[in-house]
């Protein structure tokens, strides 16, 4: 079966940290848009600068944007065996426009309480390397992998985190129904341990639950 997921869940569930597990498990592409922006960002080319305008507001970058940057990434040949995709589709205009790129297999909802989540984005730091720790199971200020510096998200301030919050359960949420109503929504603990959380997705990945 082809194994094309996505992950739902609010900022701060653990997407990112279990769409690199899975991918690696699975030897599918992990896209992730939010990845993809801040590359953008990084190197100062035109999506960027727009991008940036909105994430900095802890806004949505707008529907047509991101559609053609997942449009063209999704056409790429690592794809053609399956991805998954972390961050996209967070609009239910995205989910429609991606219904008619390719055909989702699976959606995956990672549900957290909305206490957690502010804690857990709170003490998030990131790497270069795209490693993301958090400060309560990580103290050390370099990476693991690669020893660069760990820094905080500019998103993952305060002020911008309830904005982002807010975004998700007035336009991201409503995907849990939409993927539900197609019969491909399964939902996973995402309060255990990321090795607990790991497994229950590969069983629901293996069809085992
Ligand atoms: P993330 O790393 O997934 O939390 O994304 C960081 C930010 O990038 C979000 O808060 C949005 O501003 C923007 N972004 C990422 N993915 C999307 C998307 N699918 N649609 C619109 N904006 C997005």
């Amino acid at each position: 079966m082809m194994k094309n997921l996505v992950f739902l869940g609010a900022p701060g569930a653990g997407k990112g940290t279990q769409a690199k597990r899975i991918s690696e498990k699975y030897g599918i592409p992990h896209i992730s848009t939010g990845d993809i922006l801040r590359a953008n960002i990084k190197e100062g080319t035109e999506l960027g600068k727009l991008a940036k305008s909105y994430i900095d507001k802890g806004l949505l970058v707008p529907d047509e944007v991101i559609v053609k940057v997942m449009d063209a990434r999704l056409k790429e040949a690592d794809c053609k065996n399956g991805y998954l995709l972390d961050g996209f589709p967070r609009t239910i205009e995205q989910a429609k426009a991606l219904d008619k790129i390719t055909n989702v297999t699976l959606a995956i909802n990672i549900a957290v309480d909305s206490d957690a989540v502010v804690a857990r984005i709170a003490g998030r730091r990131m790497c270069v390397c795209g490693e993301s720790y958090h400060v309560s199971t990580h103290p050390s200020d370099v990476c693991d992998k690669c020893g660069a510096k760990l820094y905080q998200r500019d998103d993952d301030k305060e002020e911008t985190v309830k904005a982002r919050l807010e975004v998700y359960e007035k336009q991201t949420a409503p995907l849990i129904e939409y993927y539900s109503a197609k019969g491909v929504l399964k939902d996973v603990d995402g309060m255990k341990d990321v090795a607990e959380v790991t497994d229950e997705i590969i069983k629901v990945i293996d069809g085992n639950r």
